[in-house]
C-alpha cells in the first residue's frame, strides 16, 4: 500500500477553515456575504465577547430549502455556480461552497432557516463539523446562523486571537463597510447587547455615508459620481466590449491618515484589498500629500464580471483584473480629476454650531465602542498596544480626532483694510463690509436667499475671479468671490505656486539657476557625502552646480533662482536629509518632488511679511493657475472659505 491517503472531509474542512476563518470578523464576512447573496434587505449582527463567544447573523433573505439545509455544510456545496464557465463571470459574493463547512468545523454552529417556497423550515446543529441535530421548524422566512465558541477545538488558533476590543473593531469595521456598499439595506450591529450601528435603508451612498460617519467627515470628502468608461473589445481574447465605472468618496488632501485603514475598496460590491487600486489611489494624491500619509477612500468600482478574476484567494479579498493597466489609469485619472475639481478650500466652521440630531449615529457608534472598552473589564489583555492601535481601522478607534488642521478663528479681529492703506486693525467682528458681497436682507416675500449662489460650491472658477481685499496679520490674504469670503495662507499659497513651477522646470530640463557671488563651502558628514554623491546629477538639474573640494567638502557655485543665497545652505541640508531618510528606497520621481517641495518651502514668502497690493494680486492670480490650488505639497490647506451660506447663517439671516 502506498503512503498517500485522501484526507477525511473533517480534516479537509479544518484545513480550509485555516484560510477562510482567520478571526471572528472573517466569520461575520462570510455570513454577511451569504445573506446579501440571498437577497436579504435586513441584516442583523449580534456579537458577544468580540465574536469568540457568539456571532449571530440573521437575515430576511430567500432562506434554504429543506433539502439544502444539510447539503450546505458539505465541502464544495454551492447554489451559486454550476459549471466551469460560471467561474469567469461570478456575480455573487460567494461561489466556493467552503464557508459554511469551514466555519462549522471550528465552532458550534446552529442554522435556522425558512424558505418562502416551503411551509416548514429547518433547524440544524453542528459542532466541530459533526451534525448533532436536524429537525423541521416553522420559522419566519430568512436565515439565522449562530456561531458559538469559535476555535473551541483549535486551541492554536484561539491563542492567536487578539483582545476582545481588537476583534470587535475588525467586526465593526467590516459591518460598517458592508453597510456602505448597500445603502438600500438595513444593518444592525450589537455587541454584548449594546447597539453599535443601526442604519435604515436610504436612496444614496451620500446619505449612507452621512448616517455612518456624520456631517463632519462628509465635509472633508469629495464625491466621485459614477465616472464611466467603455472598455474596448479585444478580438484575440474574445472579451466582448464592456464598461468600467467608478463612484464613491475620497478625502481632500489635508485630511491625512497615518495608515491605510481608512481606505476601502470595493469591486462589484466585494470588499477587496488590491495593490493595483491602492497604487492608482496614491498616484492620484501624488504632489498633494507627503509620501507616508494616506487618504480616506471609499471607492466602488463596477465592471463586467468577466473583467475580474475573483477566484484568487480563499478569503476572496484579492482579485485580478484582466486589463490591469487600463483599470489603473482609469481609476487614477478619475480620482485626479475629482481632486482638482474639488473645492479648493476648507470651509471655516463659523463657531461651534449645535450638531444636528441626524449626526448622532457616528458619535453614538464611537461612543458605544468607547463604552464597551470600559465595560469589558480593564483586564490587561484588552488594553491596546500602540502596534494594535496602528493596525485598527482609524475611524473606529479615534473618531473624534480632528481630521484637518483648521484655523482657529474665534473672536479674532480681522483687518480688512486694503493693504497699504493705514486703516489699521479693527477690534470688531463687524468689519466685513456687506456691500461688495451684495447681500440683501430677506424680504417678506422670501425672494432671498438666492439658492443658486448659496449652493454654488467654491470651484476653481471661483478662484479665478477672486477679488483681493487685503492682508490679515501680515500673513493671510483676504479675498472675496461671488460665492464667499476667502482667507489664504500666503506662505502655503506661494509654496504651492513655486512647487509646481520648479517641478515643471525640472521635468522640461533644468531649474532656473543663479550664480553665487562667492561659492558656498559646505562641510558634510560622511553619511551626507554618500548621499551627495548619489544625487549630485539631480542636484545639478535642480539648479545646484556643485563641486567636491576635498574629502568631505563641497563648493556650491549656483543655486535655484528663487532662493535667497542665505537660504542655500539650509536648503541643501534639507535635501540631503530627504535623500538620507525616507526616500532612500523611493524613486527618482519622489526625490525630484522632495527637492521641489524643499525649494518651494524655503523660497516662499514667509508669514509675517507685509505685501504690496500688487504682490497680493499676483499671488492670487498665480494660485488660480496652479494645478492643485487647494493644498500645499505637504497637504496643508491653502485657503479657507466662508461660503455665503455660512455668512448668512452667522448673521441669523437663514
Ligand atoms: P457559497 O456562498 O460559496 O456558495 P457557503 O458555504 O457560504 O458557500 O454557502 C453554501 C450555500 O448555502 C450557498 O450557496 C447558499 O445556497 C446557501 N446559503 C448560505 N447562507 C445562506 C443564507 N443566509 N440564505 C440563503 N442561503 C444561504
Ligand atoms: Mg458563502
Amino acid at each position: 500500500m502506498g503512503r498517500i491517503q485522501i484526507l477525511p472531509d473533517e480534516l479537509a474542512n479544518k484545513i480550509a477553515a485555516g484560510e477562510v476563518v482567520e478571526r471572528p470578523a472573517s466569520v461575520v464576512k462570510e455570513l454577511l456575504e451569504n445573506s446579501i447573496d440571498a437577497g436579504a434587505t435586513e441584516l442583523r449582527i449580534e456579537v458577544e465577547a468580540g465574536g469568540r463567544r457568539l456571532i449571530r447573523v440573521a437575515d430576511n433573505g430567500s432562506g434554504l430549502l429543506r433539502d439544502d439545509a444539510l447539503l450546505a455544510f458539505e465541502r464544495h456545496a454551492t447554489s451559486k455556480i454550476r459549471q466551469t464557465r460560471d467561474l469567469f463571470a461570478i456575480k455573487t459574493l460567494g461561489f466556493r461552497g467552503e464557508a459554511l463547512p469551514s466555519i462549522a468545523s471550528v465552532s458550534r454552529l446552529t442554522l435556522d432557516t425558512q424558505s418562502v417556497e416551503e411551509p416548514v423550515g429547518s433547524h440544524v446543529e453542528i459542532a466541530g463539523g459533526k451534525i448533532l441535530l436536524y429537525e423541521e421548524a416553522a420559522l419566519p422566512p430568512g436565515t439565522t446562523v449562530t456561531v458559538r465558541d469559535l476555535f473551541f477545538n483549535v486551541p492554536a488558533r484561539r491563542k492567536f486571537l487578539r483582545s476582545e476590543q481588537t476583534e470587535l473593531a475588525h467586526i465593526a469595521s467590516l459591518v460598517t463597510h458592508y453597510s456602505l456598499a448597500h445603502p438600500d439595506k438595513s444593518f444592525e450591529l450589537e455587541h454584548n447587547h449594546n447597539q453599535l450601528l443601526q442604519v435604515t435603508p436610504v436612496a444614496t451612498l451620500r446619505e449612507r455615508v452621512y448616517q455612518v460617519f456624520g456631517a463632519r467627515l462628509l465635509e472633508e470628502l469629495v464625491e466621485i459620481e459614477g465616472v464611466r468608461r467603455e472598455l474596448p473589445a479585444e478580438a484575440d481574447e474574445a472579451i466582448a466590449s464592456s464598461f468600467i465605472e467608478l463612484k464613491g468618496f475620497i478625502s481632500r488632501p489635508q485630511f491625512q491618515k497615518t495608515n491605510r485603514n481608512s481606505i476601502f475598496l470595493f469591486v462589484n460590491q466585494r470588499l477587496i484589498r488590491d495593490k493595483l487600486l491602492m497604487h492608482a489611489l496614491s498616484a492620484a494624491y501624488q504632489n498633494l500629500m507627503p509620501p507616508h500619509a494616506f487618504p480616506f477612500a471609499l471607492l466602488f468600482l463596477r465592471c463586467g464580471a468577466e473583467e475580474v478574476d475573483v477566484n484568487v484567494h480563499p478569503s476572496k479579498t484579492e482579485i485580478r483584473f484582466r486589463r490591469a493597466s487600463f483599470v489603473h489609469d482609469f481609476v487614477k485619472d478619475a480620482l485626479s480629476e475629482a481632486l482638482s475639481r474639488s473645492r479648493p478650500a476648507s470651509t471655516l466652521p463659523l463657531r461651534d454650531r449645535p450638531q444636528p440630531a441626524a449626526e448622532l449615529p457616528y458619535s453614538e457608534f464611537s461612543q458605544a465602542l468607547e463604552n464597551q472598552r470600559f465595560q469589558d473589564a480593564p483586564a490587561p489583555e484588552t488594553a491596546l498596544s500602540p502596534e494594535q492601535l496602528a493596525e485598527l481601522p482609524e475611524f473606529v478607534l479615534k473618531p473624534h480626532q480632528s481630521p484637518a488642521p483648521r484655523l482657529a478663528f474665534g473672536d479674532a479681529a480681522i483687518d480688512l483694510a486694503p493693504s497699504g492703506s493705514d486703516a489699521g486693525f479693527q477690534r470688531e467682528q463687524h468689519s466685513i463690509n456687506p456691500a461688495p458681497l451684495r447681500l440683501r436682507a430677506p424680504d417678506t416675500h422670501g425672494s432671498f436667499p438666492q439658492e443658486a449662489i448659496l449652493d454654488a460650491p467654491a470651484s476653481m472658477e471661483a478662484l479665478k475671479d477672486l477679488r483681493p481685499l487685503g492682508q490679515l496679520q501680515d500673513s493671510f490674504l483676504i479675498a472675496a468671490s461671488r460665492d464667499g469670503l476667502w482667507i489664504i495662507d500666503q506662505h502655503v499659497a506661494h509654496e504651492r505656486i513655486l512647487f509646481e513651477k520648479v517641478l515643471r522646470q525640472r521635468l522640461h530640463g533644468k531649474v532656473e539657476m543663479q550664480n553665487l557671488l562667492l561659492p558656498l563651502i559646505l562641510e558634510l558628514t560622511p553619511g551626507q557625502m554618500v548621499q551627495y554623491e548619489r544625487i549630485r546629477e539631480e542636484l545639478l538639474a535642480s539648479g545646484f552646480d556643485t563641486e567636491t573640494f576635498g574629502l568631505r567638502t563641497v563648493a556650491v557655485k549656483s543655486a535655484p533662482a528663487t532662493i535667497r543665497p542665505s537660504d542655500t545652505e539650509r536648503l541643501l541640508q534639507d535635501i540631503l536629509e530627504i535623500a538620507e531618510g525616507d526616500l532612500r528606497q523611493v524613486s527618482l520621481e519622489d526625490l525630484q518632488r522632495g527637492i521641489a517641495a524643499s525649494i518651494a518651502c524655503r523660497a516662499a514668502i514667509k508669514i509675517n511679511t507685509k505685501l504690496e497690493p500688487a504682490k497680493i494680486d499676483y499671488l492670487i492670480r498665480e494660485l488660480a493657475q496652479t494645478e492643485y490650488p487647494m493644498s500645499c505639497p505637504h497637504g496643508r490647506p491653502v485657503a479657507l472659505r466662508y461660503s455665503i451660506r455660512d455668512i448668512l447663517r452667522g448673521f441669523h439671516r437663514i
